[in-house]
């Protein structure tokens, strides 16, 4: 049995002083963003706030200082992380590319793709998006249909992927296509290309999410060509390559605190006098504390260059549950009084719609569970 420990984080001094130098940075940048906004969290996007963090050196800050990136731990990365996500600070735009992009190239493409694009994504300048889901292959990536051939002039691409976030304000997709056939693994044949999103016979179409935000879209992919060199790794690699950029998408602390906004005004609004006040909430913070030591943990086991996708399976399952359990918590305690446009009711609005994409993105529920199971050796 493979066993699941996540040793609780701890973290070493210096992370503590950047800690106040991040606090004291938000303090400022976000000193005019109202309440109602930053309950948006990393799903709130600002290309000028991205700037900002680029120069202040906090993105790619754990990359090599050949792209361009800091080379500092990821535990001070964790650190501007989280108070970026209890800040609720709109850093949406850059937000794939430092979790998952960059690392995907300086891994899969190190002497090719990553030393032309991983420079552009420390400045702030290049924002990507995620081509893995199409209309009929969501959990199940090994059926996607789109397809890409090997010419003479590149490979050429035809397909169309669903539910791809900020596909309309990116600068890159990393698009996972079929490059050969199945045969009898099913995993075989995929392979994943670097697709600047200026390239002709690219059409990006919104589609509008419940809360009324144009935040993912459809994009078809009709003749699509693109270099040869913009192959990412090795062909007929793509299902090993997702798996590491998945257990990347999966590790962060965003996982636990999407929704910090409505905690911080259930807490603004709590009577201290009444204890089905205390006690609800005290218990969602005990399970904050929780998520928070688990998360570090994986942040550590980043840190010491193990592989974190089961840990991080655990906790992004974990985080979804916590979270979605706070709006019906929020009505339950604040639903009788709460006054019409005030932060805590936009907060509890905005959460309430917004949760049950929680157990979808990035892996659902079932396929987490899966994973988790598969991991201790249940199934
Ligand atoms: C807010 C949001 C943003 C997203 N952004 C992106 C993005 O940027 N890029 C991108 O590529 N995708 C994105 N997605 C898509 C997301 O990854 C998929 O929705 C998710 O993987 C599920 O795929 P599906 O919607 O096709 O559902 P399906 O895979 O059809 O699943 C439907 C239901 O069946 C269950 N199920 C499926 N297979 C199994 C199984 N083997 N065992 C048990 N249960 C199973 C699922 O758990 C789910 O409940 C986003 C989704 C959301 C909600």
């Amino acid at each position: 049995m493979q066993g699941l420990r996540i040793s609780p984080g701890l973290l070493p001094p210096e992370c503590e002083r950047l800690r106040a130098e991040v606090r004291a940075f938000l303090a400022d940048a976000l000193a005019e963003v109202p309440r109602a906004q930053r309950v948006r969290n990393w799903s709130g996007s600002d290309p000028e706030f991205t700037r900002k963090m680029a120069q202040r050196g906090w993105i790619g800050m754990t990359w090599p200082r050949r792209y361009g990136g800091h080379e500092r731990s990821s535990l001070e990365r964790y650190v501007v992380l989280e108070e970026m996500l209890a800040a609720g600070a709109p850093v949406g735009a850059h937000w794939v590319a430092d979790r998952q992009s960059g690392p995907l190239l300086m891994r899969f493409s190190p002497d090719v793709l990553a030393p032309r694009i991983v420079p552009q994504i420390v400045r702030g300048e290049a924002f990507f998006c995620i081509g893995m889901s199409e209309p009929d292959s969501g959990s199940d990536l090994a059926s996607i249909r789109t397809r890409a051939v090997r010419t003479s002039d590149g490979w050429l691409i035809n397909g169309r992927k669903v539910w791809t976030s900020r596909a309309h304000r990116a600068h890159y997709m990393i698009v996972l296509v079929r490059t050969g056939e199945r045969g009898e693994d099913r995993h075989a044949g995929l392979s994943q290309l670097l697709l600047p999103m200026q390239t002709p016979g690219i059409t990006v179409r919104p589609i509008v999410n419940q809360l009324g935000d144009h935040d993912f879209n459809e994009v078809t992919l009709d003749d699509v060509l693109v270099p040869h060199d913009h192959l990412i790794g090795a062909e007929g690699e793509g299902w090993r390559q997702v798996g590491t950029e998945l257990a990347f998408e999966r590790s962060g602390p965003e996982r636990y605190l999407s929704s910090t906004q409505l905690l911080l005004e259930m807490l603004d609004a709590a009577d201290a006098d009444d204890p089905r006040h205390a006690v609800a909430l005290g218990r969602v913070v005990a399970h904050y504390a929780t998520m928070r030591q688990m998360s570090l943990g994986v942040a550590g086991m980043l840190a010491r260059g193990e592989n974190p996708a089961l840990a991080a399976a655990l906790v992004k399952d974990q985080g979804a549950l916590v979270e979605q359990a706070m709006p019906d918590l929020a009505h339950d305690l604040f639903g009788d009084t709460v006054e019409p446009g005030s932060p805590l009711e936009q907060a509890m609005r905005y959460t309430t719609l917004a949760a049950p994409s929680f157990s979808l993105r990035g892996g659902t529920r079932e396929i987490l569970r899966g994973i988790i199971a598969k991991g201790l050796d249940l199934r």
